[in-house]
C-alpha cells in the first residue's frame, strides 16, 4: 500500500501504463514534428496524431474533424467560449454559480467587457434544473455554458435537456465536460454543441485536452499562429501527448464496467460516516443519481485547518484541487448555502477503478479513528 493513499483522482489520475507505453517512442525515436510535410518523420507524426483523433471521435461517434487539440480543459473552455463569441455582436450569456473557475473566471471577464450575463443557481441538491435554464433565456441569448458533472460534488447536469432547450431557441450550447468522460456513459445521440474535456482525469497526462465543435458551429482561434487545427488552435501539436489521450479514450468501456464497485465504495464509506457521527456529517448533494466516484463530506464541529492536519495519511481534497487558494470556501458549497466555516471543513473523496476494497477499508477506518479524536 503506497501511502499516503490516494482519494483525489477528481484532481488528477496517474497516467495508465499502458498509455505511457505508447507515448514512449514519440518522445525519443519518433520526435517528427506532423508540420513536417516533407518527409519520414513528419508523416509518422501525422499518422499517429490521426490514429489519436479517430479514436476519440470514435468514442464520441463524431467525425474526427470535430476534435481540435488543446492544452487542457482550462484552454477548451476559453476557446469555446471566447471563440464562439469573438466577432458577434454582444449578447446575452448564461452559466451557473457552481462551474469551474476556468469558466467563471472566463464569464467574469466577460461582464468586464460589457456582455450580460445570467449566474443560474442550483437547488438545495446541487442541480441545476432545465425550468431554470428556460425562465433565463432571454431575446437576445447567444450562449449558454453549463457543466456536465460538477468537480467537487459530482452532480450530473441535465445536459440532454439543456442541449434540446438551447436547440429550440437556436442558442449554442457549451458543457465543461471534464468531470463526466470516464465517469458516466454519454447520450452520444445528444451531446453539446461545443464540450471540453481533459487528458489528466482519464488516465492520459496533463497537458492535453480537447475540445469537440460540433460541426456547424464555427469558432474563431483565440490567438495567432501556424495555422494547426484548421485554423482554430495554433502551436506545434505535442505528439506524445496526443496518442496518450487518444489510447486513453479505448480504455473507457473498461473503466465505465467499474461502476458497480464504485458505487458498493461509496456507500459503505457514507453509510460507515453516517453511523459513527450522525450529528455531525453532512453528505453535500447527496441524490443517488449523482457519480460514485466523487464524495463531498462536510463535518461540523472542529476547524477545518485542524481537520486538514490531521488527515497526513490519505491524499483527498478540501472541495476542489484547481482552487489555488485554500482559504477560501468553495464557491460550489457557498452556493449551496454552506456557511464559511461548514464549506472549508468539507472533504472531497474521490474513487477511480484502481481504488481497492482494501483502500476503502482502510479509509474508513482512518476517518473513524481520526474524528473520533478530533470529535471528543
Ligand atoms: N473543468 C473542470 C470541471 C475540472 O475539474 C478541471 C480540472 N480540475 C478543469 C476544468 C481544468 O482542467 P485542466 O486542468 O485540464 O485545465
Amino acid at each position: 500500500m503506497n501511502l499516503p493513499l490516494y482519494f483525489d483522482y477528481a484532481s488528477t489520475t496517474p497516467v495508465r501504463s499502458e498509455v505511457l507505453d505508447k507515448m514512449l517512442p514519440y518522445f525519443s525515436t519518433l520526435y517528427g514534428n506532423a508540420g513536417s510535410n516533407l518527409h519520414h518523420y513528419g508523416w509518422l507524426a501525422q499518422e499517429a496524431i490521426d490514429l489519436s483523433r479517430n479514436q476519440i471521435a470514435d468514442y464520441f461517434n463524431v467525425k474526427p474533424s470535430s476534435i481540435i487539440y488543446t492544452s487542457g480543459a482550462t484552454e477548451s473552455n476559453n476557446l469555446a467560449i471566447k471563440g464562439y463569441l469573438k466577432g458577434k455582436s454582444k449578447g446575452h450569456l448564461i452559466t451557473s454559480t457552481i462551474e469551474h473557475k476556468a469558466v467563471l473566471e472566463i464569464f467574469g471577464q466577460l461582464e468586464n467587457e460589457g456582455y450580460a450575463v445570467t449566474y443560474l443557481s442550483p437547488d438545495e441538491e446541487g442541480q441545476i434544473t432545465k425550468d431554470n435554464l428556460k425562465s433565463a433565456i432571454q431575446i437576445d441569448t447567444v450562449l449558454v455554458s453549463l457543466m456536465m458533472v460538477n468537480n467537487e460534488i459530482g452532480t450530473i447536469s441535465d445536459y440532454v435537456a439543456f442541449k434540446n432547450i438551447c436547440d429550440s431557441h437556436a442558442i449554442c450550447f457549451h458543457s465543461d465536460a471534464t468531470q463526466a468522460i470516464g465517469k458516466i456513459q454519454l447520450d452520444f445521440t445528444c451531446l453539446p454543441h461545443l464540450m471540453s474535456f481533459s487528458g489528466h482525469k482519464i488516465y492520459a497526462p496533463k497537458g492535453i485536452g480537447g475540445l469537440l465543435v460540433n460541426n456547424n458551429i464555427n469558432i474563431s482561434p483565440i490567438f495567432d499562429g501556424g495555422g494547426q487545427e484548421r485554423g482554430i488552435r495554433s502551436g506545434t501539436l505535442p505528439v506524445p501527448l496526443i496518442v496518450g489521450l487518444g489510447y486513453a479514450f479505448t480504455f473507457i468501456p473498461e473503466i465505465l464496467s467499474f461502476e458497480d464497485s464504485l458505487l458498493r465504495f461509496s456507500h459503505r464509506i457514507k453509510e460507515a460516516l453516517l453511523n459513527s457521527f450522525k450529528n455531525n456529517i453532512l453528505i453535500n448533494a447527496k441524490s443517488p443519481s449523482n457519480i460514485s466516484s466523487i464524495l463531498s463530506i462536510s463535518v461540523h464541529g472542529v476547524h477545518w485547518e485542524d481537520l486538514f492536519n490531521s488527515l497526513t495519511t490519505i491524499a483527498i481534497s478540501n472541495g476542489s484541487a484547481c482552487n489555488v487558494k485554500a482559504t477560501n470556501p468553495s464557491h460550489v458549497l457557498t452556493a449551496l448555502g454552506h456557511p464559511r466555516d461548514l464549506a472549508l471543513s468539507t472533504l472531497r473523496i474521490s474513487l477511480s477503478y484502481l481504488t481497492t476494497e482494501k483502500d476503502i477499508d482502510f479509509l474508513i477506518h482512518y476517518l473513524q479513528e481520526k474524528l473520533d479524536k478530533l470529535l471528543a
